[in-house]
Formats: structure tokens, sequence, C-alpha cells
């Protein structure tokens, strides 16, 4: 534990954290005149600060206790609160892996954390000989790995992730978003071997509640401590954590939703992979694909005035668009539209 107090920025070690109205008196029943809420309406009241029902209902699903569980206003809060906590700005620096999700870099740049950006391989795979110098560097204190990786879709293998956690005395963020489309390779159950991991999963994607805003960090209770201490008092709202639970509650109507875009998604691959126009398509644990087209972004402006929107990520891998698993419909939609473009 003291390893991993020795990678927590000074002024949260010492930080006297907010106590919110509800951390004095956290009991349901009794005249509360002491939040200088007001006594009408029906959302006059501020939130439960620590989510415990979302937290009761993901510790039974996940298998965790809920002392391992942090809820955050979307996983970007997590991603942020873990530069915060363990990055001094100007000083410290993390590391990370391109191509990869575009808000690591503008996290750390708000932070002013210094953010290097190794290159993954050819197959989207860690180098690790590149990461040596990193792992060595005490200012080194934060590594954030995708995975599946956002926009390429692989997996990064557990070995490798395990590799990095046993190999460096900070803190690996694994950044895992989309992992529900994944058949396998969560690392959530490493969190008891190692207390300096992190697990980031969200509602956002297979539980489809973007909308909601509700993002999960998994670690040892020390971290999560930390990120109960450095959040906003009252960081999801009411009307959020009860969509949470709702969705939480219907785990059929998750699998049955999860199923028929695993479905659609076989069947995009099959029909993509017939387009003159397509010239690869990267094997993906997510709901979305990385095709490489032989003008992509061509190709991405006139799906757009077609009405269908891809994200281009050229900039990120050459020629190549980043395209969302959608309805059967959409899907189709889009197949016609690309059988144009030849
Ligand atoms: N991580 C990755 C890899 C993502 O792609 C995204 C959203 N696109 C996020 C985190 C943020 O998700 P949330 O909606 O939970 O903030």
């Amino acid at each position: 534990m003291n390893k991993l107090r020795n990678n927590v920025r000074e002024n949260i070690l010492s930080l006297t954290a907010y106590s919110s109205a509800r951390d004095q008196y956290s009991q349901k029943q009794g005249i509360f005149l002491d939040a200088n809420e007001n006594p009408y309406g029906k959302l006059n009241r501020y939130p439960d600060p620590y989510q415990n029902q979302i937290k009761d209902l993901l510790s039974s699903y996940k298998n965790t206790n809920k002392e391992n569980i942090f809820i955050g206003n979307g996983s970007d809060q997590v991603i942020d609160l873990a530069f915060r906590i363990f990055c001094n700005p100007e000083k410290d620096n993390a590391l990370t892996f391109s191509p990869t999700y575009g808000m690591y870099q503008v996290t750390a740049d708000i932070n002013n954390v210094s953010l290097t950006t190794l290159p993954l391989n050819i197959d989207f795979q860690l180098d690790r000989k590149k990461t040596f110098p990193y792992l060595a560097d005490d200012n080194t204190k934060l590594i954030l790995l995708c995975s599946p990786n956002n926009p390429t879709g692989n997996l990064i293998p557990k070995k490798d992730i395990i590799y990095l956690i046993e190999n460096f005395n900070g803190i690996v963020l694994v950044d895992e978003a989309y992992i529900e489309f994944a058949l396998e390779g969560s690392a959530l159950q490493l969190i008891d071997t190692y207390p300096n991991l992190i697990v980031a999963q969200t509602l956002s994607k297979a539980w489809a509640l973007a909308g909601a805003r509700i993002g999960i960090a998994y670690s040892n209770p020390y971290t999560i401590s930390l990120f109960n201490k450095t959040k906003p008092p009252y960081n999801v709202s009411a009307l959020n954590q009860k969509a949470a639970c709702k969705a939480l509650k219907r785990t059929s109507a998750y699998l049955k939703r999860k199923n028929q875009i695993l479905k659609e998604k076989g069947k995009l691959y099959k029909a993509l992979n017939k387009l003159d126009v397509v010239q690869k398509i990267y094997p993906s644990q997510a709901n979305f694909f990385l095709v490489k087209f032989k003008n992509a972004s061509a190709i991405y402006l006139s799906l757009i005035d077609l009405g269908i929107i891809t994200r281009d990520r050229s900039n990120q891998v050459t020629d190549c668009l980043r395209i969302t698993v959608g309805t059967k419909k959409e899907n189709q939609q889009l197949i016609n539209a690309l059988k144009k473009q030849a």
C-alpha cells in the first residue's frame, strides 16, 4: 500500500474532503433543513453522493465488493480524476499508446501533465521494449491503456496488461469502455491482486446509457477512497442514478440488445467485406469497425451528403473511417450508400 501512496499527489493526500449535508447525516427519514434545498418539487433533494443503489446492483452483477467501485459522471470523469489524483502538473508525466481515445491527450492537457504517446505496432499491439524507459521513470505516474481500443477495436492481451502492472511502480488505468462487446479479456478480476490497477468501464456503450453519463472505476478500496474525496460532491444526478438502476435491473433487455448488436456486427462485417471500396476491416472486439478505404475522407463526405455519419479517423490511421454498428436498417442503408461509391 505504501507503494501506492507514493504515487498520490501531496495535496490530495492532505486534502480535507468537502463534507456535504448528506455526509454529515445520511439517514433517509427526517425533516431535512440542512442542505438549503427547496422543500417543494420532485427533484428538490440532492442525490446520493455515493450512488449506493447503483453500486449495490453493479457489485452483484460484476461479483465485486461495493468498496471496489467508484461511479463517475461518465468514464471521462474517471480519467480526469486519475490525472488529478496521481499526476503533479508540470512535473509528472503519463503514458499512452496511439492510435487511441483522444480524451487522454485532452485530459492531460487540461491538467497540464505531459503525456507521452508510444505507437502501437502494426497489429495495434504493445511494443514492450519501447515502454522500458517510461516504466523506469519515477515521474511517470499513470499509464492509460484502452482495451478494446478505440478506434482500432482490438483487445490488448491480458499478459501485456499484467506485464505493465508488474513492471511499473505507477498506476495502470485500463479503459474498458467496450469490454462487454468482447468475448473475453476484462482485467477486472485483477484488481484484488494488483493495487496499482484501475479498470474503467461505462454504461454508455453496451448498456445503452450514453445520455445518462455513468462511468465506473473498479480498484482497491484505498484508490476508490481517493476518487471519492477528489470528486465533486454530487457528481451523478438523481435522474441519471435512477436511469442507471433501471437499466441494471433489466439485465435480460441488456443482453438481448447486446446480442442483437453482435449479430448485426457479424452481418455488417460480411457486407463490408464484399465491397470494392473497402480495402481492409480491422478485427474488432467492440461495437464498431475501423475500415480502410481508398479515399476515406471523400467517402466520409459523400456519406454525410446521404445523411450517414461515420467518424473520419484518417488523422490517426491513414484512410480509415470508424463505423459504429447500428440497427439492421441503418447498416443496410450504409451498405447501399457505399455500393454507390465505386
Ligand atoms: N473511453 C473510451 C475508449 C471511449 O471511447 C469513450 C467514449 N467515446 C469514453 C471512455 C468515455 O465514455 P463515457 O461516456 O463513459 O464518458
